[in-house]
């Protein structure tokens, strides 16, 4: 009688919930200016971020664990920013997309924040004015490499 070799993966619950996670990001919708048109382009089925898990944009911050900062953020809608990032459960992440919303970009002046870290903490950084819907696949590529590096909390009760 021949053998039969049954193949057996082994993980952690730990492991198992990180590797889920980050193959199915949920972002936030928030689009900021032009730099939004790409993020919505990235969505739509010529570049189909659905082969990246990262497709499900979701309107309400509960829902959500990536907010995406696509285009320039103004100094009075930073508290907006802020709320909608308080609101998201953790874990959560953050991608800066785009030249303005990294560092201002081209409005160098007293109505734009100067670097969306100054408001919200940020992960990942997509240059480019704007960035292709490829950069910011890149970016979310990355962003789930740096997850598969973090230990993942399966629950945060705090
Ligand atoms: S980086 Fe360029 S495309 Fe993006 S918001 Fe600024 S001006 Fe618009």
């Amino acid at each position: 009688m021949a053998d039969i070799e049954i193949p057996v993966l082994t993980t952690t619950v730990d492991k198992l919930v990180g590797w889920a996670r980050r193959s199915a990001i949920w972002p936030v919708s928030f689009g900021l200016a032009c730099c939004a048109i790409e993020m919505m382009a990235m969505a739509a089925n010529r570049y189909d971020v659905a082969r990246f898990g990262a497709e499900v944009f979701r309107g309400s911050p509960r829902q959500a664990d990536l907010m995406i900062v696509a285009g320039r953020l103004s100094r009075k809608m930073a508290p907006a920013l802020r709320r909608v990032y308080d609101q998201m459960p953790e874990p959560k992440w953050v991608i800066s997309m785009g030249a303005c919303a990294s560092v201002g970009g081209i409005f160098d002046n007293y109505a734009i924040v100067q670097g969306v870290d100054q408001v919200v903490p940020v992960d990942v950084f997509v240059p480019g004015c704007p960035p292709r819907p490829e950069s910011l696949i890149y970016g979310i590529v990355q962003l789930q490499r740096k997850m598969a590096r973090t230990p993942q909390p399966l629950m945060n009760w705090g």
